[in-house]
């Protein structure tokens, strides 16, 4: 069994969608980004690949490559998944946005993420947090996401 951590954060900015875990939330601002910017999914991509030790995401899918313009998160991560052969023991997940508040959709976010990986729900933990106001996240200015994960290990 392998274990990896992956972080991301994105700037938020007027005139995109706020995905989280493949799930859109209702909010005037989205992350800026070269592809869909879904935070958390960047974050379980670098977990996954960590606990593989397979480099992360700026390796995979550069951020100067055109061909990655506005791509699905969850076809990278589903890339990866079949590139490592990861097969995923539980992942726990931290999120930690301003507003709005993620609380009415974390159950939401914890099924798509377990139906994106191929496990059971109870394999995956999704916890949101607010900055308590606290430098760029609690400015509203950014999210982050954190995830880590067990995976079992595989000959690939
Ligand atoms: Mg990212």
């Amino acid at each position: 069994m392998r274990i990896g951590i992956g972080s991301d954060i994105h700037r938020l900015v007027q005139g995109r969608k706020l995905l989280i875990g493949g799930v859109a939330i209702p909010s005037d601002r989205g992350e800026d980004a070269h592809s869909d910017g879904d935070v958390l999914l960047h974050a379980v991509i670098d977990a996954v690949l960590g606990a593989a030790a397979c480099g992360d995401i700026g390796d995979l899918f550069p951020p100067d490559d055109e061909s990655f313009r506005d791509a699905s998160s969850e076809d990278l991560l589903q890339r990866v998944l079949e590139a490592t052969g990861a097969q995923i023991i539980n992942i726990d997940t931290i999120i930690t946005l301003e507003s709005p508040n993620l609380g009415p959709y974390k159950s939401q976010i914890r099924k798509n993420l377990a139906r994106i990986l191929s496990v059971d729900e109870t394999a995956v933990s999704v916890k949101a947090k607010t900055a308590e106001g606290l430098g760029d996240i609690g400015s509203g200015l950014a999210v982050k996401a954190e995830a880590a994960i067990l995976i079992r290990s595989t000959s690939k």
